[in-house]
């Protein structure tokens, strides 16, 4: 029989009712409390009308609380949708709407960002969950879920366009529960990204439905963060690379205890092997870079400590993942050469949630038929079957009919003493079509840099223009804002 997540929370319940489930600032909850509050939030979302299958929007900020509303959601039978506050009014508007949310929790965060904009869900506040509670004997009506209902949608990003709902099935989040490495019930897991990303919920879910401690936090802060991990003896931790960058940055780093670390991983951006190599040489445990995407499909993973020769690559497919490169014609290409990775395994989406067209759009199919998902990333295997990923397909540039690389760029530009940060994108070129400039922070001297620069590299890779800036601009989760870039440069 399967097991929901809401099952393995009563069987913590009883057996480690003390322990606690999630801990936020000098707050705690344990899993027998947690256990009781789902029954009753549940009940209370079923009063509402929440039943199988129905989607429940979450609008807020990290907190016990949001992780509670999660959860109930699930244990109503329904279907948690996490939202960004970073999205516009009419985007999140938009969001709820599509997603046919019967309610929307919201704290002052996503009170904030939904603005005056109008939903016809009954609202609920994270702050005031009592008003919304059921009577404490309340108990929900039993719902019965399997391996191919919705277990949460998730909107993506919007780091390439407008956000799409994801509908990610049961069975794909218990892929990532059974990947969890072993002993995610002692974990102690340290929650540094926004509970409503796919990032944060690929460590969130595991942790709880192994009945092990999530450590919320909020805003980052490098210095919270490790202080927080010393103080937890913290086990795990599923950070992005903009904040390994930062913490590996403090000064006082190193007189940090951070031995209680078995395992931390990076996924969601470009994580540099510079870094990677600091953070193996400096901190205790495993350290693992996964790529993948929300919708699934494939997923690598590289175990850094075990192939130090490999951190300018994204690892192997992991077991039960099938990748290949595709060109544009969807043809597959020989092995060694570039081309879109298109990804299949059990743990995939079941599609946009309402958007045939974007779902087709989105899949490959290989000789036989099988369904692949188009990441749109292109990379290469080297000769050991490790991927290379190189950029985005939407970021690459396309100058006097070659084709550049954005993060070949990069990473020539990142090693100017003077340079703490870049990205380069394309911007039109009636000359060439396309033509790349670059966009960096630190103290170098701008037309120094270029100069610099343009004589590293090859003549169709000089970049037509530097800028420096005070910060990259980034989502909610560390990744680089590119169209933001291209369109604030047209601007100026
Ligand atoms: P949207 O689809 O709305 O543009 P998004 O693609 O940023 O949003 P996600 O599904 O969370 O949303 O991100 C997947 C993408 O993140 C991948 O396609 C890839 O571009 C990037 N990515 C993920 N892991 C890595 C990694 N280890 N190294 C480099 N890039 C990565
Ligand atoms: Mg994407």
């Amino acid at each position: 029989e399967f097991a929901t997540v809401s099952d393995l929370i009563r069987g913590h319940a009883a057996e480690r009712p003390d322990k606690p489930a999630m801990i936020f600032e000098d707050r705690s909850i344990p899993y027998a409390a947690l256990d009781a509050l789902l029954d009753r939030l549940a009940a209370a979302l079923q009063r509402e009308g929440v039943g199988k299958g129905d989607a429940v929007a979450i609008l807020a900020a990290s907190s016990i609380e949001y992780g509670a509303a999660f959860l109930a959601a699930l244990r109503a039978g329904g279907v948690p949708a996490p939202l960004q506050p970073s999205a516009t009014p009419a985007q999140l508007a938009a969001m709820i709407g599509d997603s046919g949310a019967k309610v929307v929790f919201l704290d002052a965060t996503g009170a904030k960002a939904l603005g005056d904009a109008q939903v016809t869900a009954k609202i609920v506040r994270l702050e005031a969950l009592d008003d919304f509670l059921a009577p404490e004997d309340a108990t929900p009506e039993p719902v019965e879920i399997g391996p191919d209902d919705p277990f949460n949608i998730i909107y993506s990003s919007g780091t390439t366009g407008t956000p799409k709902g994801i509908v990610q099935p049961q069975s794909m989040r218990w892929i990532h529960i059974a990947r969890a490495p072993g002993g995610f019930g002692s974990a102690v897991t340290m929650i540094a990204t926004p509970l409503y990303s796919n990032t944060t919920l690929v460590s969130f879910i595991p942790t709880i439905a192994w009945g092990g401690t999530a450590v919320l936090l909020g805003k980052f802060d490098a210095h919270a963060f490790v202080s927080q991990a010393a103080k937890h003896r913290a086990t795990h931790a599923m950070l992005v690379p903009v904040q390994y960058q930062r913490i590996m940055a403090l000064p006082d780093f190193d007189s940090f205890d951070l031995s209680s670390f078995v395992l931390k991983t990076c996924t969601s951006a470009p994580f540099s092997p510079a870094l990677k190599a600091d953070v193996l040489a400096r901190w205790p445990g495993l350290l693992v870079e996964y790529y993948g995407m929300t919708e699934g499909g494939g997923t690598t993973a590289l175990v850094c400590n075990m192939h130090p020769t490999k951190l300018h690559t994204v690892g192997t497919p992991l077991p039960g993942q099938d990748l290949r490169l595709i060109d544009e014609e969807g043809n597959e290409v020989p092995q060694g050469e570039m081309g879109e990775v298109v990804g299949r395994s059990g743990a995939m989406m079941t599609g946009y949630h309402g958007r045939a067209e974007a779902t087709r759009d989105a899949t490959w199919h290989d000789a036989e038929g099988n369904r692949y998902i188009r990441h749109g990333d292109v990379g290469r295997f080297d000769e050991d079957g490790f991927l290379i990923l190189m950029d985005r397909k939407k970021d690459l540039i396309i100058s006097g009919g070659f084709n550049i690389y954005p993060s070949d760029l990069e990473a020539v530009l990142i090693g100017h003493d003077g340079v703490t940060d870049c990205a380069v994108v394309g911007i039109p070129s009636e000359q060439w079509g396309e033509t790349p400039i670059g966009f960096y922070t630190g103290p170098g001297d701008a037309a120094e840099t270029l100069a610099w620069f343009n004589a590293q590299v090859g003549k169709t890779q000089r970049l037509a223009d530097l800028v420096r800036i005070d910060e990259l601009p980034r989502s909610a989760i560390g990744k680089v804002l590119k169209r933001e870039l291209r369109d604030r440069y047209a601007a100026a």
